[in-house]
């Protein structure tokens, strides 16, 4: 026993762990790789400064979780990312990308950052992965980000997800809709949360967005922002539904899904999944052509894209029993040597058989041979090879299917031979 613990809100991912995270990870690269985004990977700490400015100062994540340090007395304040999107695009600015190319399709997993209470499904350090399309913010770019994160969750077979959209609009439209929710909650000042007070001044946008349940009689009754729009935000809208339709993406609208800043326009969605509990969203994303100009770009640029919390899907992938078919896999073959005086030729044998791209596993601790079988057994080795003494003195080895227990007796080069075929190969997979 350690008389250390990880740290409250952390967690290690152990071997048998890693194999799950892997494969989502094998998805999310090859599916972004087939829509033509490439992978980006920023530092994991930046001025603190791009996430107020990025994220907003009146949020939660800037409010109360980012983790700031100053890195000696005179430096400049850094703070660990708590999202991806202000890293990449601030990437990309400083970069220049956009003078090389109009459009960049850029995906990342990566790990994060943020100060909150942890709780099942709530880390402080945890995983993303997602991509952001800059250039180009049309609806058949944002509905391309929407059909690369559900296709991923269709790829990994999970279930029981609910995609949710909205249309923010631009931010003329916004700012007639946010007049118009201030006159709608001002009657209502005395009965409203410290949150929703607070958010009433500076961003009543983000009232909506309350989970708090004495809320939201009040919130049903407030006007709703697609009365607010314009036809072209709403034609912008429409269209990017239509794709969705056309690629049979279910989805519902939900007119009170905001992202309360002012640089976030037009679409704005969300993923949820029946099998978390109180933090039941997957991910998210939306447009923010906006957000470049924070950064101090002379004009817009257009841009989306989403972002996926991997441990949540994993969560879920686990509830819904996803990964059975991966856990099962062990190493194709497994040496057991009959005597002790053996182990050396044993040793041998595996090497070769590595050599010859064969998943191979042995013992090393010179066990009895009932306690390797025992060890095959338990670590999911398809075969069994045999070495005795009559086998290195015929150069025949008996190759045991440990799965129909079929057994036969080849020489090396045959066991080779029918270990590389590739239904043999598949189990390694
Ligand atoms: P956000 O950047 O807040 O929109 O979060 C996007 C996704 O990241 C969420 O839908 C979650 O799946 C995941 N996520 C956000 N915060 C956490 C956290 N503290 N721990 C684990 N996952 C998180």
């Amino acid at each position: 026993m350690s008389q250390y613990q990880a740290v409250k809100g952390t967690r290690d991912i152990f071997p048998e762990e890693v194999t799950r995270w892997k494969h989502i990870e094998g998805v999310v690269h090859s599916l972004a790789s087939m829509f033509g985004f490439s992978e980006i990977r920023t530092p994991v700490f930046e001025y603190t400064e791009l996430f107020q400015r990025g994220i907003g100062a009146t949020t939660d994540i800037v409010g109360k979780e980012m983790f700031t340090f100053l890195p000696d007395p005179t430096g400049r304040s850094l703070t660990l990312r708590p999202e991806m999107t202000a890293g990449v695009m601030r990437a990309a600015l400083q970069k220049n990308l956009l003078s090389m190319a109009p459009v960049h399709k850029l995906y990342y997993i990566s790990e994060l950052f943020r100060k909150e209470r942890p709780q099942a499904g709530r880390q402080r350090q945890f995983s993303q992965f997602g991509a952001e399309l800059i250039g180009v913010s049309t609806p058949a770019a944002v509905a391309e980000v929407i059909t690369l994160m559900m296709q991923v969750f269709e790829s990994l077979g999970v279930r029981g997800l609910k995609l949710r959209l909205n249309t923010l609009g631009g931010s003329e439209e916004r700012l007639r809709y946010r007049d118009a929710l201030q006159g709608y909650f001002a009657p209502f000042h005395a009965v409203l949360d410290e949150a929703s007070k607070e958010r009433l001044e500076k961003n009543p946008l983000r009232i909506l967005d309350s989970k708090n349940p004495d809320m939201q009689e009040i919130v049903a009754g407030a006007p709703r922002l697609y009365d607010y729009l314009t036809a072209s935000s709403v034609e912008d809208f429409e269209k990017v539904l239509f794709y969705l339709r056309e690629r049979g993406i279910g989805y519902e609208i939900d007119h009170r899904l905001v992202r309360g800043l002012d640089y976030y326009c037009n679409t704005a969605f969300e993923v949820t999944s029946s099998e978390l509990g109180a933090q039941d969203a997957i991910g998210g994303g939306g447009r923010y052509d906006g957000l470049a100009k924070e950064f101090g770009s002379s004009s817009d640029v257009p841009a989306s894209g989403f972002a996926v919390g991997m441990e949540r899907l994993l969560i879920t992938m686990e509830k819904q029993g996803l990964f059975a078919a991966l856990d099962s896999r062990g190493p194709l073959v497994y040496v057991i040597v009959q005597t002790l005086e053996l182990g050396d030729h044993g040793l041998q044998i595996a090497y070769r058989l590595r050599k010859a791209g064969i998943k191979t596993e042995i013992d090393l601790a010179a066990r009895s041979m009932k306690a390797q079988m025992r060890e095959a057994n338990r670590i999911r080795a398809s075969y069994a090879l045999f070495i005795g003494a009559t086998e290195v003195e015929t150069g025949l080895y008996a190759l045991k299917n440990l799965v129909t227990s079929e057994q036969t007796t080849l020489s090396l080069d045959a066991v080779i031979e029918i270990l590389r075929e590739p239904a043999a190969k598949e189990l390694m997979q």
